[in-house]
């Protein structure tokens, strides 16, 4: 019998419980799972980062964290939690993901919003590039952003990938490490950013890359805000040298107010829609892997901590 904690918002408990349970028989373990619990008898903790849950240290058995987000920053740095943390990798979640970028990756290529805004009866055609001409930046090619890249590149997208290893994947002209960075950007026309909120990633898109790009290209950010220095980009939109923004994700969610992306003519902000945690999936995949673990093998998708993704 193992004893599971399910660290989540009371409502997610309706929906994850039952498909946890089935998934937990079908793997014939016998599991004890329950949202309150002593801390001394938890062995895995099933968590998402708003649950209140932030020190890890009376859970002095715990064997192992499975997250049911795909980002881990808000828990990859707590220095309470010791063991292995499992990201969330569900399949849902990235089949959301590739309806989302490919949906405003093709409003940005086919400048729909010039029709859609029109309000006179001006008779005036404008015709896109075919997407074999437009080359597109995929920052970040892990489980989002690869399935993303390669579904632009199934639509004929001249795809560009870039990741801190290095990596073939069919269809995409895949760049890594620093000089693979200018590379992609020198090119991009339009950038999607799908690379995790680290250290290491912080204000990657700063006043110096983006003025790498040419002039006129369009970023479509559903990582995570802090990827973008903010002020830099507002300056680029302004002087034109980026086209327009969809941005899905900022430091401070929701947005206030007050933030001038709200009120920018070449802003789109989307309130962290691009894709969520699909209950269906993500749960059969999270008892899973406690199961796999509880039999004494490495859980799938562990983070790594030196890292932060
Ligand atoms: P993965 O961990 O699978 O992939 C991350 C990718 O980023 C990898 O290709 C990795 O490179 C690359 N990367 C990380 N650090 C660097 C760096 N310093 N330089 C270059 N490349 C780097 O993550 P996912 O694809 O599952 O998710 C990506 C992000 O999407 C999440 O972290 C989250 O922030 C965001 N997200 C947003 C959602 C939304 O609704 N807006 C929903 C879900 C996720 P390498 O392959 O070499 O390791």
């Amino acid at each position: 019998m193992i004893n599971v904690l399910f660290s989540a918002r009371p409502e997610a408990w309706d929906k994850y419980r039952k498909p946890l349970l089935d998934t937990f028989a079908a793997e014939r373990v016998e599991v004890n799972l329950a949202t309150q619990m002593d801390p001394e008898t938890v062995d895995w903790i099933i968590y998402a980062p708003n649950s209140g849950l932030e020190d890890f240290s009376p859970f002095t058995r715990l064997q192992g964290v499975q997250n049911l987000w795909a980002g881990v920053e808000k828990i990859v740095g707590n220095p309470t939690l010791k063991v292995p943390l499992a990201r969330m990798v569900d399949p849902g979640m990235t089949e959301g993901m590739i309806e989302w970028v490919t949906g405003h990756v093709l409003r940005n290529h086919l400048g729909m919003d010039v029709d859609i805004k029109r309000t006179d009866a001006e008779w005036q055609p404008h015709i896109a590039p075919l997407a074999r001409d437009r080359p597109v930046a995929m920052l970040g090619l892990g489980a989002l952003g690869s399935a993303c890249a390669q579904a632009l590149s199934v639509l004929n997208f001249d795809v560009h990938g870039w990741s801190r290893s290095a990596k073939q994947i069919d269809g995409i002209t895949c760049h890594h490490g620093d000089s693979g960075l200018s590379e992609v950007l020198s090119v991009a026309q339009i950038v999607v950013m799908l690379l995790p909120s680290t250290p290491a990633t912080e204000n990657l898109l700063n006043a110096d890359r983006l003025a790498m790009l040419p002039r006129g290209a369009m970023i479509v950010n559903p990582g995570r805000g802090p990827l973008i220095d903010d002020e830099a980009l507002i300056a680029a939109l302004d002087s034109g040298q980026i086209g327009h923004a969809t941005l899905d994700v900022f430091r401070i969610e929701p947005l206030p107010q007050e933030h001038p992306f709200w009120a920018h003519p070449n802003v789109t902000v989307t309130p962290h829609i691009a894709s969520e945690t699909r209950v269906a999936s993500a749960a059969v995949l999270a008892a899973r892997n406690i199961a796999r673990a509880s039999r004494g093998e490495q859980m799938h998708n562990t983070v790594d901590y030196a890292q932060g993704y």
